[in-house]
């Protein structure tokens, strides 16, 4: 373990504040982020969240801690209108697609890793599906409704929110209250299965016509949507485990359902930190795929957005997010994308220089101090904006010395270097640049495009289709813009 490692902070949704961070078990952090429902492609608001805690995990990696990370696809249970109303999400999209409900999940599931490829977001250790995990949210089930907080009907179980809050806080992680949950719901209509109007399902009576059902203690049925991630977290992580993450959104009902679930079953709170990850914002408003305003992954890479003037590269669009803080909201726009390709090259540049750096007998900067600043802003709750301003701090340092304004020991330009890479690389998670290929391709492009603009020139269209085509098959895209031609 690093030294730093006690240094470490995290904003715990649960108090509001900043908490020392103390895992469980020494050494070891056991962390829980809520995945994907697999139905369509990820926009990049999702991607932020997985990203924001790809962070989180790369930078506790770093510090020395063995990380159990677990990530789930949610692939069943999920319905349209709310967690208890409304066609499975799945089902639905099968059902439009005459496709097999597994065919769906499987297609999302693959272009979600891809794209958490492209992201260079590291897999997680444990990567559960709900489906795979019945006969474990059906035992959780029977646990709850053995220790009363639960109830059937209908062949449906219900969790028993009231009965919940007498002897726990319903209403912890997002901070509301009771009182003002039920004032604000809608009174049953009384055809309904429910006691009461908070109480969310556990389990739900499959209809004739529903696809995704199994057998339970119940009846032919399927799990509530909060459940399968109380099941998982518990099997993989125990009764009681260090961070549990998300998007904002998530904070209720999710959440809230998810730490009632696991009291109620095993008789302790499950999670010791909850983080909670920020929106990613288009036009100022929440980037959603059911409202259209969004914007896909592979849209801004090949720059076929009609949004964005140009492709941008992953590792743009990730440092982008970088330079924000993960509880902060963060709007996407061509020009704050732009400023971030600048920023982007400034720093790889950087680091290539300072491994050209003379040394000198004498150092005019305090390198060590810096390197520190690396890990303060990191400590405090994974700041990562302050961290990038560091880095530019130690970008400006490594220019002046190549300009022979400053000067560093060799002893100096070993630590910076090894340091900027851990924090550019390791925790940043910014691949570089020799790993991208680009080093290679880029000299190889920039002669295809000049014959290529030649061939515009001479107004030769057979031989300029003919090279975009060709670089097409070969998955490079081109595109002419405003400021020139540009390939990814
Ligand atoms: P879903 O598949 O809708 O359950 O969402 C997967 C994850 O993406 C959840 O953690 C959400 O909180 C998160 N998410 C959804 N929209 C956004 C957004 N605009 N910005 C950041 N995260 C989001
Ligand atoms: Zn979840």
């Amino acid at each position: 373990m690093k030294e730093q490692a006690t240094a470490l902070s995290v904003y715990n949704t649960l108090s509001g504040t900043k908490e020392s961070f103390k895992p469980l078990n020494e050494g070891f952090v056991g962390m829980y982020v809520c995945g994907p429902t697999v139905y369509s492609n990820v926009h990049l608001g999702n991607c932020r969240t997985f990203i924001s805690f790809d962070l989180v995990y790369r930078y506790l990696l770093h510090l020395g801690y063995k990380v159990r990370y677990v990530r789930n696809i949610t692939d069943v249970g999920h319905l349209v209108d709310d967690a208890d109303q409304g066609e499975d999400k799945i089902a639905k999209k099968a059902r439009l697609e005459q496709l097999e409900p597994m065919e769906i999940v499987q297609m999302y599931t693959l272009d979600f890793h891809n794209v958490m490829q492209q992201f260079n977001a590291l897999p997680p250790n444990i990567e559960p599906t709900a489906t795979g995990h019945l006969i474990e949210q059906i035992e959780m089930i029977q646990d709850i409704l053995d220790n009363g907080y639960a109830y059937e009907s209908n062949g449906s179980v219900y969790f028993d929110v009231e009965k919940y809050n007498e002897a726990h806080p319903y209403g912890a992680v997002s901070g509301r209250k009771i009182e003002d949950l039920i004032a604000n719901t809608r009174d049953l209509d009384g055809q309904d299965e429910k006691r009461a109007p908070l109480d969310f399902a556990l389990w739900k009576n499959a209809a004739e016509e529903h696809i995704m059902k199994w057998p339970s203690p119940w009846g032919l049925g399927f799990p509530g949507w909060h459940l399968e991630c109380s099941a998982m977290s518990t099997k993989y992580l125990g009764e009681t485990f260090d961070i549990h993450g998300g998007g904002m959104d998530l904070k209720f009902p999710h959440h809230e359902c998810e730490v009632a679930q696991g009291t109620a079953a095993n008789g302790s709170t499950p999670v010791r930190y909850w983080m909670h990850g920020n929106m990613l914002t288009l036009n100022r408003k929440k980037m959603s795929k059911s409202t259209g305003n969004s914007i896909s992954p592979d849209e801004l890479f090949s720059g076929t957005s009609d949004l964005m003037e140009k492709a941008f590269d992953p590792m743009v669009v990730r440092f982008f997010m970088m330079q924000a803080h993960y509880r902060s909201t963060l709007d996407f726009t061509s020009e704050a994308l732009a400023a971030a390709e600048k920023g982007h090259e400034r720093l790889m540049e950087a680091i290539s220089t300072l491994q050209s750096l003379k040394a000198s007998n004498e150092s005019t900067a305090d390198v060590p101090s810096l390197v520190n600043a690396f890990y303060d802003a990191m400590n405090d709750d994974f700041n990562s904006p302050i961290l990038v301003s560091q880095l530019f701090e130690a970008v400006k340092l490594i220019n002046s010395v190549r300009d022979g304004h400053a000067s560093l020991t060799e002893a100096d330009i070993d630590l910076l270097s090894t340091e900027m890479a851990a924090f550019v690389y390791d925790v940043l998670g910014i691949r570089p640049a020799e790993e991208k290929g680009e080093t290679r391709l880029s000299p190889v492009m920039d002669l295809i495009l000049d014959l290529r603009k030649q061939a515009r020139e001479n107004k030769d269209w057979a031989t300029s289709d003919k090279i975009r085509d060709g670089l097409s098959d070969a998955g490079i895209t081109v595109k002419d813009g405003k400021e020139g031609t540009t390939w990814s």
